[in-house]
């Protein structure tokens, strides 16, 4: 088998009936760079800042963050990295950043919500960020959204680091694209103007579900309970693909869900057409696509998601599609 995904990896993820499919990998640190290459992933989806923050004793400082951007950068070559901000609080502490004792740590000060209120934190990321990627394309994107004014409030952030920087003589970012991630249900009710103000969203499954089915994703008593390929959740997505497709917004999804083949076919046949995953999924992944008909599957679930009545798992389905295909 590992035969089988090192003889796919120079290959393109092309379905059977010929659809592309965009697989990138997700990364934290610069030890993960080097399965960029040996993944075949065609970029990094997400690379999650927080955790240069993690490993540390004290606060990174700002050359340190820029240096690791720019390593990483380095390191990518051609390759795409989107950054996402600090994700930190909820089940991500940093031992020298005082939380405070919170309840639901899950809904609590986390993201987006506590770097708005130190925008000296999220500020120096953001410099350090467009600082990297001075004279090549930069993508940042945000953890957490929960209301558009957290995007307009971080845009702000970043026209005045980038005012900032010119003017200091700095060469800006070749292009600067700017991103959400989806990982809070308020979204799927604005997503026309959400997506209105942003050149990318991606999916964070991982929340979203714990959100939209109000069950903790570390607690192993509720969260094996409900079932991420259920019809209500895959509705959930398909309107998310609907709003990209409609505002010509370029959407990925980057949960773990991304990285199960079964999971991934349920993606692809929704619409998704970028997805990023850790490292040693691609392979099964990209295998699972070439023998994929997705515009067959597309047919089939869609048609079950139209179905009003449905309402339980479509993982039965999709098993058996797998099995007939
Ligand atoms: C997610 O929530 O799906 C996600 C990708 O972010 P994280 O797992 O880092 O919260
Ligand atoms: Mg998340």
């Amino acid at each position: 088998r590992q035969q089988r995904y090192r003889s796919l990896r120079d290959q393109p993820a092309r379905t059977v009936d010929g659809t592309m499919i965009g697989l990138q990998m997700n990364a934290g640190l610069l030890v993960d760079l080097p399965q960029l290459a040996e993944s075949g992933a065609e970029g990094i989806g997400l690379f999650r800042t927080e955790l240069q923050f993690m490993v540390a004793s004290t606060m990174p400082r700002a050359g340190d963050q820029e240096r690791l951007y720019r390593a990483v950068l380095d390191a990518a070559g051609d390759k795409p990295v989107t950054f996402r901000t600090l994700d930190v609080g909820g089940d991500k502490l940093l031992p020298y950043l005082s939380h405070g004792p919170e309840e639901n740590p899950a809904l609590g000060y986390r993201a987006m919500r506590l770097a708005l209120d130190r925008p000296g934190l999220l500020r120096t990321q953001l410099r350090a960020l467009l600082k990297a990627s001075s004279g090549r394309e930069s993508r940042i994107m945000f953890p957490m959204v929960t209301d558009l004014f957290e995007i307009r409030a971080a845009r702000a952030l970043i026209d005045r680091e980038l005012d900032h920087l010119t003017r200091f003589g700095y060469e800006p970012p070749k292009k600067l694209s700017i991103g959400a991630m989806l990982e809070v249900p308020s979204l799927l009710y604005q997503l026309d103007p959400l997506m209105a103000g942003l050149d990318f969203v991606s999916i964070g499954s991982n929340d979203l579900f714990q959100f939209f089915f109000a069950v903790d994703r570390g607690n192993a008593n509720v969260s094996g309970r409900y079932d991420d390929l259920s019809v209500p959740f895959l509705r959930a997505l398909r309107s998310v693909v609907a709003a990209s497709e409609r505002n010509g917004v370029h959407l990925s999804l980057c949960g773990e869900m991304a990285g199960r083949p079964l999971s991934a076919m349920a993606l692809i046949g929704l619409g998704f057409r970028n997805i990023s995953m850790a490292p040693p999924s691609i392979g099964p992944v990209k295998a699972m696509l070439t023998t994929l008909d997705a515009a067959a599957l597309s047919g089939e679930l869609h048609a079950l998601l139209d179905d009003g009545e449905e309402t339980g798992s479509a993982r039965a389905f999709l098993k058996d599609f797998a099995e007939r295909h």
